[in-house]
């Protein structure tokens, strides 16, 4: 009898110790996950008159209830290089991704990949310390890393709407990995195309979002599909919705160290948003503001605000996403980091975060950082898109990589952590090839954006 049960005991010790393990994983003190989700183009000057009215009641609690600040970025502001400065803390220079294309071989135009950023990103770094990532849609992701965990790129959403219209799928299996997570999205894209959830009407119902093609029809008496950037809105709208489902199909079971979650939708109607402004209004600031060399701060600022009630719904849809993450947050007493690549700014070019005139900064950014020990209600001071990379990888417990050129914004935390630095070796190249006949698909999306 006794004999059995020391067998039986010795039998079951690895079983044992192998739950212990995976039980004690998220409540680990020195190892708290990580979720971030990155809204790009959002700045305070959306979400604070917005909070003002009553409106975000999530965003307001987390200003409240955790640290908050701007962030400076960086000329050339395009989405494509700041992303990669924010997953790296890295500079433009030292990352390599310093534009949205480049010319190939024979003068071919191509879009940046991933196998062209010369340090390693986040998920890069916690992968060397046996940590894992969950990675969806972040810019310039393609081709993934082969990381612990899975990396969905940005290539992934292009390669489906490829799909969908037709495609074969296994041309376009390495937007995934592993690999073995890219069926079951493309399955699940494929069922939902039966139900008839790809359509646009149906995507912007759930959404709860205005039917801006409708609208723009009745305000401009002009066709739509033929407006610059918002010609492209149900695709992109289409990019939102398989976030969603990506969200929903990893974050309840979610056992990664870091999860990220990226939604351009900000950046996208703030590109075309101007067409429902008052068209009183809308004329009075072409033909006055616009005209002048830069816009005065008043001016400014009363342009922001009109473009914020008009990004309102837009806001509400993402909100349901940070409480979908904040309730996971909440539960495994994680971190939480909400983060844009920069705002936009009225200018004699438009509203806009790119070639503005030499004379005007950047639009800032915003930061938001939630979680155990992070001071409530305290504004971080002179932060950068560079601090991001660093501050994680503090709050992760793992050492700053001496290369990075941000800091770790140790004001935002009530008992300063522990700081560690140390020399990372250079970056793997990645060995995956080359997008297959995406770079097209990709360059179309950049142009309907008014990016190129
Ligand atoms: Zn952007």
């Amino acid at each position: 009898m006794k004999r059995t049960s020391w067998l039986t005991t010795l039998l079951l010790l690895p079983l044992f110790l192998f739950t212990a393990q995976c039980s004690r994983k998220p409540s680990e003190p020195n190892r708290p996950k990580i979720y971030l989700l990155g809204l790009d183009g959002l700045s305070w000057e959306m979400l604070d008159p917005l909070i003002a009215k009553g409106e975000l009641p999530l965003f307001a609690r987390l200003k409240r209830e955790g640290s908050w600040g701007r962030l400076k970025t960086f000329k050339p502001t395009l989405s494509a290089v700041v992303w990669t400065s924010i997953a790296t803390g890295r500079s433009m220079v030292e990352h390599g991704i310093v534009d949205w294309t480049y010319v190939a071989s024979k003068g071919l135009h191509l879009p940046y990949t991933a196998s062209e950023r010369r340090v390693p990103a986040l998920w890069e770094f916690f992968n060397l310390y046996g940590r894992s990532s969950t990675v969806l849609h972040w810019f310039v992701s393609y081709p993934p890393d082969p990381v612990a965990g899975r990396i969905v790129s940005d290539s992934f959403p292009p390669a489906l709407v490829t799909i969908l219209g037709g495609a074969r799928p296994s041309r376009f299996v390495s937007t995934v990995h592993p690999q073995s997570e890219y069926w079951p999205l493309v399955r699940r894209a494929e069922e939902l195309k039966k139900s008839g959830e790809w359509e646009y009407g149906k995507m912007s119902t759930r959404a709860n979002l205005p039917d801006y093609y409708e609208l723009y029809r009745k305000t401009m008496g002009k066709d739509p599909a033929q407006a610059p950037v918002l010609k492209g809105w149900p695709q992109f709208l289409l990019y939102e919705r398989l976030l969603d489902e990506e969200v929903d199909l990893y974050l309840p079971k979610n056992k990664d160290d870091l999860f990220f979650v990226y939604s351009h939708l900000p950046d996208t109607f703030l590109h075309f948003g101007t067409y429902y402004l008052e068209k009183e209004y809308r004329n009075y600031v072409e033909e006055t503001v616009m005209a002048k060399p830069i816009p005065s701060r008043e001016e400014g600022r009363e342009f922001d605000r009109r473009m914020a009630d008009l990004l309102l719904p837009v806001l509400k849809y993402r909100e349901a996403t940070l409480a979908k993450i904040l309730a996971r947050v909440e539960e495994e007493n994680a971190y939480l980091v909400v983060v844009s690549d920069h705002g936009f700014a009225l200018s004699p070019r438009g509203y806009t975060h790119q070639n503005l005139p030499e004379e005007m900064d950047p639009p800032s950014g915003m930061v938001l950082l939630f979680g155990p020990g992070i001071r409530k209600g305290q504004e971080i001071q002179n932060g950068s898109v560079l601090d991001v990379a660093p501050t994680i990888l503090t709050m992760a417990g793992l050492p700053v990589d001496r290369k990075m050129e941000g800091k770790v914004w140790l004001q935002a935390f009530v008992k300063p952590p522990e700081m560690k630095f140390r020399s990372y070796p250079p970056r793997k190249k990645g060995a995956a090839g080359k997008a297959e006949d995406l770079d097209k698909k990709r360059i179309e999306d950049l142009k309907s954006l008014g990016y190129l």
